[in-house]
């Protein structure tokens, strides 16, 4: 059977989160895990929610969404009602900002950050208060908790990544012939020459594994922070996004540069194409010179408010 369903509702329910299940006149909900941790409470509604308004069918997206098969149109509204009773909402679709993917660094044993706080913070400030702001494709945001890029940050539109730079004191450093800290570094980035550990920057990816392990106490402790990854992508086309050269070390100052690379994506990106795209028609130092002036933040309301990308790139 095909869907008798008008095509301009299709389109107005799918702007919701409401994907028409093909062939039929049935929808799967995309409901928002904010960073793909529920309550209880939460869980309990979308098993209910399942049984109740859809055919009982729940399944996790690849971006850390929860879908809820099977529901008749006219149950969309009172899907969204009994939801919105746990705080969920449906959404995540068109060319706006998308809902952020972040790894487990809060608990994991390798995580530099908090990252569930982190990605609650981007949810409240790029994902719901850009809602309304059109972009020229989807944006897509991770936060990963350490360079292992588990959530692979670096395939995103826009990645971010928990940095512990180490504090290398060289006047204590005894040059041994079996060096701990050597021995540590997943990288191979450390290295005893003549005499002494030298840390290759160039290889050394900041996961802060040697801290601590120098019986002599030459790397007492790092300095925590983020990079940013701008540029990636995985789909029809790949990219795998850059890092801006510099290590931010504080956490609002990060945010304000993802909040610069958006509004840059909304001003200088062409209707229909990915952040990648923008980036290799302006070139990687121009975009990134750009983000790191606060020109942009300077002007962020005259680019919200900007008649632009009215209708966007994303088909999903
Ligand atoms: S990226 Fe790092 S912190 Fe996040 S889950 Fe993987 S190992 Fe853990
Ligand atoms: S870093 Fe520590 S373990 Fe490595 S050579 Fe220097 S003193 Fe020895
Ligand atoms: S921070 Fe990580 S990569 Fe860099 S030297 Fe230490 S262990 Fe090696």
């Amino acid at each position: 059977m095909a869907c008798t369903i008008k095509p301009e509702e299709v389109k107005r329910v799918k702007g919701q989160g409401f994907l028409n299940n093909k062939g039929t006149n049935l929808f799967s909900a995309r409901v928002i895990t904010v960073n793909g941790k529920l309550s209880v409470e939460q869980t309990r509604t979308i098993a209910e929610a399942a049984e109740k308004f859809g055919n009982g069918d729940v399944l996790f997206t690849t971006r850390l969404t929860i879908e809820v098969r099977g529901i008749p149109f006219e149950n969309i509204v009172p899907f969204q009602e009994f939801i919105a009773k746990a705080g969920l909402e449906t959404g995540g679709t068109g060319s706006v900002v998308r809902p952020v993917v972040s790894c487990k660094g809060t608990t994991c044993q390798y995580g530099l950050y908090d990252t569930y706080q982190l990605s609650e913070k981007i949810h409240e400030r790029f994902y719901k208060s850009y809602h309304m702001v059109k972009l020229p494709h989807k944006f897509k945001i991770a936060t990963g908790g350490c360079p292992n890029n588990c959530v692979k940050p670096d395939l995103n539109d826009l990645g971010i990544v928990g940095q512990l730079v180490p504090n290398f004191d060289e006047d204590m450093c005894n040059g041994c012939k079996k060096c701990q800290v050597e021995a540590a570094c997943p990288m191979k980035a450390a290295k005893v020459e003549d005499g002494i550990l030298n840390i290759d920057k160039d290889i050394c990816n900041n996961c802060g594994r040697c801290i601590g392990v120098c019986p002599f106490d030459a790397i007492e402790d790092g300095t925590p922070g983020f990079i940013i990854y701008i540029g990636g992508r995985w789909g029809k086309h790949a990219a795998v996004a850059k890092p801006l050269s510099k290590v931010f070390t504080s956490e609002e100052e990060m945010l304000d540069t993802v909040e610069a690379a958006i509004l840059f994506f909304r001003e200088q990106g062409k209707t229909g194409e990915r952040f990648s795209e923008t980036i290799e028609r302006l070139g990687f130092e121009v975009v990134e010179k750009e983000l790191l002036s606060r020109d942009i933040l300077n002007r962020k309301q005259e680019i919200i408010d900007a008649q632009l990308h009215v209708v966007g790139g994303a088909t999903c």
